[in-house]
């Protein structure tokens, strides 16, 4: 029998209060200020004791020099029901995710969310939670997505965003970026629908960079639209991937991520209940139709190029799923994919480092991975897939990138807490036993642009509702995840 588990001896067994101990591990778990070796006693899926002591339990994890924190949440996902991308969020010990992100999902079942989660019933890798995506709705009631919608069609939007809430989506997610034709009528709109049913609103803004003069849309403005939107309907919005879209890698963006920053700062302090999420990677993703590449494709004004065609442009950017995975993209390239298979996911390696750490380590910053996947396959697009949340833990280690109970803090309690996952996120007890413990002194992330299906290095062991999804390092299951459902 391996030595990090044992059966409890047979004189005890009677006293076996648990079915599950995980002994002798550092337990950090941020929402109770915990951080100490204690033992973590699991009964029927949920935690039933936390304990300086040792606990009578049929089977035990010795967790000594690992760490033991609560699951990690990636609120920020487009696994979509994908079966390898959930495989890859596991791995990397997240044990839910918030998908439907960016105003759209790639699930087969589309609005449907009731069939999405009937899917998910019959076992995926991790506990998932749905935003019904105000672009897919868009669609729905027939709006060009580089048009407005007409007035009388914004009631029937908020059917369906109502019947998707009734099916158990966790809230709606806005891409406007995605879906340029949308206005401030529309945003208030939707804006007030969600403040009178009180869900989150998490928003992927209308531009990533721009701002030199004579540029239509930058960032800047996009975050002014934003917040003017939730000062208006006081909306629950959280800005998704921030660093994405202020901490672009040329001259003016310095001034723009402060500014940025600054903006949702002092939003924040008019008592607008604002956050935002981010990974750690200098590269985004997006699928190749995306309006956002639209621009590289049309002849742009002097400031435009100035700014774009020096230091951010099209070869900067390299298909990550499919047969031309690795490409760099050329504009014939972009024109011959978006024919030939418009799902494809690409990668733009755009962002700075500094700046983005700037983000990071902002308090009101919780980690993401935000990672696509290949829509036929699940296959990742982008290491981030497969290493989000070990690289975080990798950076406190080797570049001291923030204290590694406020790294735990942003993958746990305060995504849970933001998304009202009230039983996820913490290690008390009655919370779900969703738990992952990892090696602080070995965990890497090992996945590469190249390669990005590497499993990440130093994940020892995942819970989910106190069965073993990762056991000594190794995936040992891939249906232990339950739909979350909302209502
Ligand atoms: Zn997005």
């Amino acid at each position: 029998m391996d030595k990090r588990i044992t059966k409890a001896q047979p004189d005890s067994q009677d006293n076996a209060s648990f079915d599950l101990a995980i002994i002798g591990g550092r337990v950090i778990d941020p929402a109770n200020g915990v951080d100490g070796v204690r033992s973590i006693g699991i009964k029927n899926g949920k935690i039933a004791a936390v304990s300086e002591g040792n606990l009578p339990a049929s089977k035990t994890i010795d967790a000594t020099g690992l760490v033991v924190s609560p699951g990690f949440l990636d609120i920020h996902s487009h696994t979509d029901g994908l079966q390898h991308a959930g495989v890859c969020n596991v791995r990397m010990g997240v044990t839910t995710v918030v998908t439907g992100n960016c105003g759209y999902t790639f699930a087969p079942e589309g609005l449907d969310v009731e069939a999405f989660f009937e899917r998910l019933d019959q076992g995926y890798p991790v506990n998932t939670a749905f935003l019904v995506g105000a672009s897919d709705i868009r669609k729905a009631v027939g709006a060009d997505p580089y048009k407005p919608i007409p007035d009388q069609d914004i009631p029937k939007m908020i059917k369906l965003a109502e019947k998707a809430l009734q099916a158990g989506a966790m809230g709606m997610s806005f891409g406007i970026e995605y879906s340029p034709g949308t206005t401030q009528k529309e945003l208030i709109a939707m804006g007030e629908f969600a403040r009178t049913v009180g869900i989150i609103c998490p928003v992927h803004i209308r531009a990533s960079g721009g701002g030199l003069p004579f540029i239509k849309t930058s960032s800047i403005q996009a975050i002014d639209e934003i917040l003017r939107v939730a000062r208006k309907t006081k909306a629950r919005f959280h800005i998704s991937h921030i660093g994405g879209q202020i901490a672009m890698a040329s001259r003016p963006y310095d001034a723009m991520t402060k500014k940025g920053l600054e903006m949702i700062e002092q939003a924040m302090d008019e008592g607008l209940d604002i956050q935002s999420d981010m990974h750690s990677y200098t590269a985004w993703g997006t699928w190749i139709s995306a309006a956002l590449l639209d621009l590289f494709l049309k002849p742009q004004p002097m400031p435009w190029i100035i700014q774009h065609g020096f230091f951010l442009n099209l070869g900067m950017v390299e298909v990550g799923t499919g047969p031309h995975q690795g490409k760099r993209l050329t504009q014939d390239l972009l024109r011959q994919i978006r024919k030939e298979d418009p799902k494809t996911i690409v990668v733009g390696h755009m962002f700075r480092e500094d700046l983005l750490f700037q983000v990071l380590t902002k308090p009101w910053v919780m980690m993401c991975s935000d990672g696509d996947f290949d829509v036929h396959t699940g296959a990742p697009s982008h290491p981030r897939c497969s290493g989000a949340f070990p690289r975080v833990l990798q950076l406190v280690r080797e570049r001291n990138l923030m204290p590694l109970e406020e790294a735990l803090r942003k993958m746990t309690v305060m995504p849970a807490e933001r998304f009202g996952l009230k039983t996820k996120g913490r290690l008390s007890v009655g919370a779900d036993a969703d738990i992952t413990v990892f090696d602080p002194q070995k965990i890497a992330d090992k996945a590469t642009y190249q390669n990005p299906d590497i499993a990440p290095e130093g994940i020892e062991y995942v819970l989910i509702g106190g069965e073993a999804a990762v056991f000594e390092g190794e995936l040992l299951s891939v249906n232990l995840g339950k739909p979350i459902r909302f209502n």
